[in-house]
């Protein structure tokens, strides 16, 4: 990768980020993209673009200076972030951009809205609780709505499925263990009985979870037997349910005996396409299965667990924040902004995420307007940074820049085409 700064005076300057190892990652996924040697001895789960106080991206400076972008901000708010920036959020970058390259599914888990947050964050400071204990849940004060975008084909559990259909699917299932928990949601098929569903689950005590965990995977593999294994492995609709009953099994073989299992029967199963993005809301329950995406979110990392994991699960203060509304997420395609960029649209004030593409030997220029912090992540080609000043930048596949608010206008042109590149800014921002 390209660590070297060709700008000449600009502000434009390109980052080193930090590479987190989490044991779900991907041994090629990030490595590929920043150009390194695969496989790597260790899993590589997500590439963190930003100034997490846990894991600030670097500034590399023309001169070979390099200072981390956590100090960067602090030490000169106005320049780096702008005033707008500043008023509302502090000295801090509000969002965080992510790679995250998964090869086995992530702990099953929800955020906290921003009044949970900062209660629960304030009840474990006023509980003496350090900030890095394993059982401490809240680490900041603030909510993580996030936007997953896929950059290869991203399957997940998110949201509640419509209870009538898990109805369906408890009876397709056709076992004897798993009736009383039929009937319990034919009886209420509403958020309340999935609350009701979802709590007798996830705090059955272990005995019982060793009764019925392996009856569901039992009648998991005789509906694979009965109705064949589906070849195109995505969710289908109406009474088919053998992509269910895979990625259940599948979970079942990577995190055996967790009852988190057992939540994957009451979720929504997604695939994303690349490019296809969904929102996740605060108090929705989810578990990123396998694939590679972009991920932006508030800059928070406060996450509550419910299984799959081996990490801290804190069941009573998880179903605290879950929303238990059910229904699909909206996919999105993003929205277009100009002939090059489309928009992906959020609630979110924290950040907006938008993607700029060339296809093959396209050359216009795009010109981004500042005034707001930014970052670029470049997910496919090459693209070189114009500076109004003459200088200049150039970003390889896997290079990020930042892009401060006191930056002037900068020009995007591609290099190496077909060109992918992300852009991450605040929400409160209207890009271009
Ligand atoms: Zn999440």
């Amino acid at each position: 990768m390209n660590e070297c700064l060709d700008s000449k005076g600009g502000i434009v300057e390109l980052l080193r980020n930090a590479v987190r190892p989490y044991a779900w990652g991907s041994r090629t996924a990030i490595a590929e993209l920043l150009g390194k040697p695969v496989p790597t001895p260790h899993p590589q789960a997500e590439l963190w673009l930003g100034a997490h106080p846990a894991d600030p991206s670097v500034l590399l400076h023309a001169d070979g200076a390099q200072i981390s972008l956590l100090e960067a901000l602090r030490a000169d708010p106005d320049r780096y972030l702008g005033a707008r920036c500043v008023q509302r959020w502090g000295n801090r970058l509000p969002f965080l951009l992510k790679v995250l390259a998964a090869e086995e599914p992530l702990s099953l888990q929800a955020h906290p809205s921003a009044e949970q947050a900062a209660e629960g964050f304030a009840r474990e400071e006023a509980r003496g609780i350090p900030r890095d204990a394993p059982e401490r849940n809240y680490s900041d004060p603030n909510h993580k709505p996030e936007l997953i975008c896929a950059l290869t084909e991203l399957h997940a559990l998110a949201g509640f499925r419509d209870p009538l259909r898990t109805v369906e699917l408890l009876a397709a299932l056709n076992s004897p263990a798993l009736e009383p928990y039929r009937k319990m949601l034919a009886a209420e098929p509403n958020a309340d009985g999935l609350r009701t569903l979802f709590t007798t689950w996830i705090t059955m005590p272990e005995p019982a979870v060793k009764a019925v965990l392996p009856c569901t995977l039992d009648a998991c593999v005789a509906l694979l037997r009965r109705d064949g294994v589906c070849r195109d492995f995505r969710p289908h609709r109406g009474s088919d349910f053998r992509y269910e009953c895979r990625v259940i099994l599948e979970l079942a073989e990577t995190y055996p005996g967790d009852v988190g299992v057992l939540a994957a029967v009451l979720l929504n199963h997604v695939a994303l396409s690349p490019g296809e993005a969904m929102y996740l809301p605060a108090g929705n329950l989810h578990s990123y299965l396998r694939g590679t995406a972009v991920e932006i979110s508030a800059n928070s990392d406060n996450v509550l667990r419910g299984g799959l994991t081996a990490k801290h699960i804190d069941v009573p203060e998880l179903v605290r924040v879950l929303d238990f509304s059910y229904g699909e997420l909206p996919v999105q395609c993003g929205e277009p902004l100009g002939p090059q960029e489309i928009a992906y649209h959020t609630p979110a004030e924290e950040f907006q995420l938008t993607r700029l593409e060339w296809a093959e030997r396209e050359s216009t220029p795009v010109l981004l307007r500042g005034s707001w912090p930014q970052i670029l992540l470049c997910a496919q080609g090459s693209v070189e940074l114009r500076s109004q000043d003459g200088g200049y930048v150039t970003v390889p596949r896997g290079g990020s820049v930042w892009l401060a608010a006191a930056d002037p206008e900068v020009t995007v042109c591609p290099v190496t085409t077909p060109v992918q590149l992300f852009r991450a800014l605040p929400g409160l921002a209207h890009a271009n």
